[in-house]
């Protein structure tokens, strides 16, 4: 029997991309606009019916109040994201996105999907990890694997030139920059190791601009936020038009009057300085913790919209005293490594031998107090698990009580580098119930292990439990409960959807279009006809009548199954 397929999605801050392995290879698929990338955009008609990608994205600077875009960046967080009246997590409107995404691979397979592999910024911490996890459940996928951006990006270029090699993979997004060091040989694509910034990629350079532009034009302040995102939509015009010219200029009429601008490379260069300089640390630190020089590279490869801007080439140039390659496709490139893990994960015989490894890039710890002039500090951080290590990982600890009937120990975990807590990412906390003896007594091993999709799992045993038992992190800031996913899965569930998108008629279009395609001469100019009736009675939106054609259309289109069945 055929393995089940698995798809491969990048879920990226501004487009988002599926690939399949088929035939051997990774290949994108076509949405059913025909275009390999789905903008990564939500948002709501006047009816109040869901728009999903190109539609909705064409809606942004018209509608911003039933427009929502860039909602990777609030993963992981409560932030309310306005949709009209409705306000969604960045999960939701994910799931939204993801759902529509799997519904076009369906149409492009023909066959129902169940099962994913998702992309994640490497840099995306333990809660925004769990976040993209819980959007695959709220879209009926069940996501096998998360895979690092650079990761991904790595392994379709690692296929697509399979020799000895050392690289560096420079991932510039519309929202994250990613940075992975590869060392490949004999099959086996190694991450060294990883670093980046959450808070960096191609959005923060529009930023930049649109600030010159403000301040060019300081009255313009005074109608802000309501100019915003029409003053955003124009620095990005900006931008894309400098990658290409030496200098471009933008205009916008608000209230009755024109504001001009005019920018030039050297204008560009001079606004988004900060935002360069800040490309350069991620780099050091990865080629620091893979033990490589600069010099054993055999090159750099650049990923990501935002590598485009000659500005960034010229910054990658400068760093690394050599062009940097482009031979992926920027925009495309972690859709295909997402695609060729699924044909990974699948066990195709074409990717049987590759071996590939991953890292984490952050140190992950606990909280201790030091002892200080005699009496106890709080606030220090203990790492359990180093940056960079391969994955998975596991390493144990053991704690021991430090008051007399004590029967409880608190363990807060942290993620990130500093030397104090509160300069790291707080991940929640566990308390560990514990049998009340003489302090030093009791004493618990406690066993951190980072999967392979980079997420955490804490096991605990003290020295009287026979068993060492899981543990859930409490008071986790930002994390969807169980009761919130079930009710999160009714809100989407209650999401007016036009009568095109729902499951009932895109399955009927879909056994039509097959028919369409098996069948020949007057039979197929009749399935055609019949067609064109349904979606006729589609686009009038009236449900009666809708309900009504699709049980002709259903008896109809029995005469044909056998023949229409793939
Ligand atoms: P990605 O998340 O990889 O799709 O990258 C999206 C980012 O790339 C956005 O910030 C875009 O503005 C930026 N981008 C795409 N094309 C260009 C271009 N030609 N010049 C400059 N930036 C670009």
């Amino acid at each position: 029997m055929a393995a089940k397929q698995v798809i491969g999605i990048d879920l990226g801050t501004t487009n988002s991309a599926v690939a399949v392995w088929q035939d051997g290879k990774a290949q994108l698929i076509a949405n059913k606009y025909g275009a390999r990338l789905t903008p990564s955009v939500v948002g709501l008609d006047d009816a109040g019916h869901l728009l999903i990608g190109q539609p909705a994205h064409t809606r942004l600077t018209t509608h911003p109040h039933l427009t929502q875009a860039s909602f990777k960046r609030y993963m992981g967080s409560e932030a309310a994201l306005r949709l009209g009246t409705q306000t969604f997590r960045a999960e939701e409107l994910s799931a939204i996105l993801l759902r529509q995404l799997k519904e076009d691979a369906e149409s492009w397979l023909g066959q129902s999907i169940t099962d994913a592999v998702i992309t994640v910024p490497a840099y995306f911490n333990d809660v925004q990890r769990r976040a993209v996890k819980n959007a695959g459940k709220l879209a009926g996928l069940n996501v096998l694997r998360l895979l690092n951006e650079p990761t991904a990006a790595s392994l379709a270029f690692g296929l697509l030139e399979n020799r000895e090699q050392k690289y560096l993979t420079f991932d510039l997004g519309g929202g994250t920059f990613d940075v992975s060091v590869i060392d490949m040989f004999e099959g086996v694509v190694e991450v060294r190791a990883s670093s980046g910034d959450v808070q960096l990629g191609g959005d923060d350079f529009s930023e930049a601009i649109c600030q010159w532009m403000l301040n060019q034009q300081p009255e313009l302040k005074a109608a802000l936020p309501a100019v915003k995102p029409i003053l955003l939509e124009q620095a990005e015009r900006l931008k894309l038009a400098l990658s290409n010219l030496p200098e471009a200029s933008a205009e916008l009429i608000w209230q009755d009057r024109r504001w001009c601008w005019s920018m030039n490379e050297e204008q560009l260069d001079h606004c988004c300085q900060t935002l360069i300089a800040r490309l350069q640390q991620p780099v050091m630190q990865a080629l620091h913790d893979a033990r490589f020089s600069l010099q054993e590279l055999d090159h750099v490869l650049l990923v990501g919209g935002a590598t485009r801007m000659p500005l960034v080439r010229q910054a990658v140039a400068r760093l690394f005293g050599r062009f940097p390659r482009h031979d992926l496709h920027p925009d495309e490139a972690v859709a295909l490594g997402a695609g060729v893990q699924a044909g990974m994960v699948m066990e195709d015989a074409a990717v049987e031998e590759i071996i590939l490894t991953d890292v984490m890039p952050f140190s992950l710890g606990v909280e201790t107090a030091k002892e200080s002039y005699g009496r106890l500090e709080e606030g220090f951080f203990l790492p359990l698990i180093e940056r960079n290590t391969w994955l998975p990982v596991s390493k144990s600890k053991t704690v021991s009580t430090v008051a007399d009937n004590q029967t409880c120990v608190l363990l807060k975990i942290y993620q990130g580098e500093g030397r104090r807590v509160k300069d790291n990412v707080y991940l929640g906390e566990m308390n560990i119930e514990v049998p009340p003896r003489k302090a030093g007594e009791v004493s618990l091993d406690i066993r951190f292990t980072y999967t392979l999709d980079g997420l955490l799992e804490i096991e605990c045993q003290h020295n009287e439990s026979p068993n060492a038992s899981r543990m859930v992190i409490e008071k986790v800031p930002g994390q969807m409960s169980q009761e919130l996913i079930e009710q999160s899965l009714q809100k989407l569930n209650d999401l007016k959807r036009h009568p095109r998108d729902r499951q009932e008629n895109r399955d009927l279009l879909l056994r039509g279009s097959r028919l369409f395609e098996v069948l020949l001469g007057e039979e197929r100019a009749w399935i055609d006809n019949v067609m064109s009736v349904f979606e006729q009675a589609l686009a009038s939106q009236d449900e009666r009548r809708i309900a009504d054609v699709r049980q002709k259309v259903y008896e109809a289109l029995s005469q044909f199954d056998e023949r229409g069945s793939k």
